[in-house]
Order: C-alpha cells, then sequence, then structure tokens
C-alpha cells in the first residue's frame, strides 16, 4: 500500500473539531515516507500551539508577500484569515517519493486537486450533527458564541460540498477505525 502511495498528494478535510488533526497525525506515524505540510496562517496562535509545529504563524502582510511571490500551492479565507500551503516543501517531498499529507479546507481540497488530479481527497466527517457541536464547545480556544455559531455553519457548508468533491468519505466514530 505504501508504495501505491509514495509520490501522491492526500488531502484531509473535515470541519474544525472533527478531529482531522489526530487522524493525519496517526497516519504520518503509520508510514515511514509520509510527510505532513505546515500551513501558514494569519490566525492568532492559541497557548495550546507551537509556531513551526502547528501552522507558521505569519503577519498579513507577510502573508500577502508570500502570495505575490506564489509560494503557496492553495490559499484561502477561512473563518475570516487567511490559510496556505508553502509549496516548496510539498514539491521536495513529493520529488523524494513521499506521501504528502495535506489538512486543508474544502476551498484548498479543490484548488490542488486542479493542478493534482490524481489527489487522494478524504472528508471526515462527524457521527452526528450533535456530537459535531458538542466537540466544537470542547476546543478550550476561548472563542465566543458568535465565533462557534459560525464554524458550526461552515461545518455543515463544508459537508455538503464534500459530497460533490470528495471521493472518501470517513465517519470518525471510532478513531482506530476511522486511521
Ligand atoms: P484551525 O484554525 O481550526 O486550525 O483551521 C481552520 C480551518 O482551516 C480548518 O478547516 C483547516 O483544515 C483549514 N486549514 C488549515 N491549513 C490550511 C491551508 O493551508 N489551506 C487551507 N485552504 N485551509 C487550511
Amino acid at each position: 500500500m505504501t508504495e501505491n502511495l509514495s509520490g501522491k498528494l492526500v488531502i484531509i478535510s473535515g470541519p474544525s473539531g472533527v478531529g482531522k488533526s489526530t487522524i493525519a497525525r496517526r497516519i504520518c506515524e503509520m508510514f515511514k515516507n509520509a510527510h505532513l505540510s505546515i500551513s501558514a496562517t494569519t490566525r492568532a496562535k492559541s497557548n495550546k500551539e507551537i509556531d513551526g509545529e502547528d501552522y507558521y504563524f505569519i503577519s498579513k502582510e507577510q502573508f500577502e508577500e508570500r502570495i505575490e511571490k506564489e509560494l503557496f500551492l492553495e490559499h484561502a479565507e477561512v473563518f475570516g484569515n487567511m490559510y496556505g500551503t508553502p509549496k516548496d516543501k510539498v514539491d521536495q517531498a513529493l520529488e523524494q517519493g513521499q506521501i504528502v499529507i495535506l489538512e486543508i479546507d474544502v476551498q484548498g481540497g479543490r484548488q490542488v486537486k486542479e493542478i493534482y488530479p490524481d489527489a487522494i481527497m478524504i472528508f471526515i466527517v462527524p457521527p452526528t450533527p450533535k456530537d459535531l457541536a458538542n466537540r466544537m464547545n470542547n476546543r478550550g480556544r476561548g472563542e465566543d458564541e458568535k465565533a462557534a455559531k459560525e464554524r458550526l455553519e461552515t461545518a455543515s457548508q463544508e459537508i455538503a460540498a464534500a459530497w460533490r468533491y470528495y471521493d472518501n468519505m470517513v465517519i470518525n466514530d471510532d478513531l482506530e477505525q476511522a486511521v
């Protein structure tokens, strides 16, 4: 299986709080030649996050400069912040025959699929809508109610879009099984 996936891009998307980071990290541990792409974002870093590990936290000006220099494979605005996949690291890993895992939103997934039509598209869904709402409330980022509501609404829209654009839907009911 690893051999078939060598030099392939795997896009993992899903609503926030659905557990896609955990799944992506676990997959990376399973395959020695897997490379998990680290995105750049203009979002504020939470206390739990580490710059250069979870994301590259950069300013809007830095982000715009990178767009202009065409340093992103894809980029999108999500919840009022910019997110982008650095192109150089992805290219390098693919050239080395690694499995490149991108944990990005549906807008980004669609952009990447245009460039790499054989990318594997995986969308993670929660077992129930209620479960999704609970998971979002437990994220502990200190968001206000309005932001939490927006995340939930975006999640519903993303799930609807995913049925059109993603080849694989995975229900994260049991983590081991989802992985
Ligand atoms: P969060 O702020 O919760 O870490 O991420 C918010 C959303 O942005 C998630 O759906 C996540 O998958 C998405 N995201 C993270 N990095 C990127 C990226 O580089 N590009 C795009 N298009 N979306 C991203």
